[in-house]
């Protein structure tokens, strides 16, 4: 590591955390699908960071929950879609921590009890629909609930993606580095945008030379989201990177709609299950593993080089499809 990248690193250390997961996480490669594909693919397991069932959200809640805790708050909102992974993640590890979590969730997506919803009945979460678009409304709700309660209360935006939670990636990137592998390429799902930018800003300041991609499983406008998000999560580590190089790419895998199964996606679900015994999901995993596949099969990967897919997790929702 140089100097820069040194201090940097201990300014990330600085941020506060609670210990919620297992890291680092593992990385293998994937000899069948290397085979397959005819590229040289490695994947770092997300979906093993040991609480609930695994996945990207730990990462980013062992930073915003400290953030919670530092503040004296006792109850933590948070939302997303009915079958939401970081919701479901965000309660387990509440739960952990002795906070109250109260999930705030859009009426959307499959609202029975199954899936992640159904992990939520076992913890015992207190669970709330809206049935709305707007996630303005849904934040306007939480205010209403916290202010009544009479206690402090945090909240945590969608899918954890803000400044604060964009900087478990980077660490996630500085994890990377320390575990001695070099890669050309490091390919991801992007929901809410928070896991990219920190990859994308981490892989800056770690692992130079490496291409991060982000796979779009929304239409929200990632073009605008994910350097905004760099640029902030940035400034909380005292660095401009304002007149820096792109160091990304962003690609459409969303198919139907986020949260809705892409043929392209189940196919990649099935792939992954079938070669190497690994189950990714329906709405962020298989379309960004599609993605993948896409441009291995576009020629986007020279030969010789190496890849490395981040398995964010997502298995509760393997459970909410039909
Ligand atoms: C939330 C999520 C993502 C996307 O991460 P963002 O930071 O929201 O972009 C990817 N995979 C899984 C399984 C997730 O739950």
């Amino acid at each position: 590591m140089d100097a820069l990248a040194k201090s940097i690193s201990q300014r990330l250390d600085a941020f506060p955390r609670v210990s919620l997961g297992v890291f680092p996480t593992p990385v293998h490669r994937l000899e069948r699908i290397s085979k397959y594909l005819n590229i040289d693919i490695f994947i770092k397991r997300d979906d093993m960071t040991g609480l609930g069932l695994g996945g990207n959200k730990t990462r980013k809640l062992e930073l915003l929950l400290a953030d919670a805790l530092r503040q004296g708050c006792g109850i933590v909102f948070t939302t997303g879609g009915a079958q939401s992974n970081h919701a479901m993640l965000t309660a387990a590890a509440c739960n952990r921590l002795g906070l109250k979590p109260i999930l705030v969730l859009k009426k959307r997506g499959v609202t029975e009890n199954l899936g992640n919803r159904f992990l939520e009945t076992l913890m015992g979460t207190d669970v709330r629909y809206m049935d709305t678009d707007s996630y303005d409304d849904i934040y306007r709700e939480m205010d209403a609930i916290g202010a009544a309660s009479g206690i402090g209360y945090y909240i945590i935006p969608c899918g954890g993606s803000n400044a604060l939670g964009s900087l478990g990636y980077v660490d996630c990137a500085r994890e990377i580095a320390s575990q001695s592998l070099k890669f050309d390429h490091i390919v991801l799902a992007e929901g809410s945008g928070g896991t990219m930018a920190g990859m994308a800003l981490g892989a800056k300041l770690f692992l130079p030379g490496t291409q991060v991609h982000g796979m779009m499983v929304d239409t929200d406008p990632f073009d605008v989201i994910t350097p905004r998000l760099m640029k902030e999560a940035a400034e909380l580590l005292g660095i401009d990177i304002s007149s820096d190089e792109k160091n990304y790419t962003l690609l459409d895998v969303c198919g139907p709609g986020y949260a809705i199964p892409s043929d392209e996606g189940n196919a990649a679900v099935r792939l992954m299950a079938e070669q190497e015994g690994i189950f990714l999901d329906p709405v962020y995993t298989g379309k960004a593993f599609a993605g993948l596949i896409r441009m291995a099969q576009e020629g986007m990967f020279k030969p010789g080089e190496r890849v490395l897919f981040i398995h964010t997790g997502g298995a509760g929702g393997l459970f909410a499809v039909r």
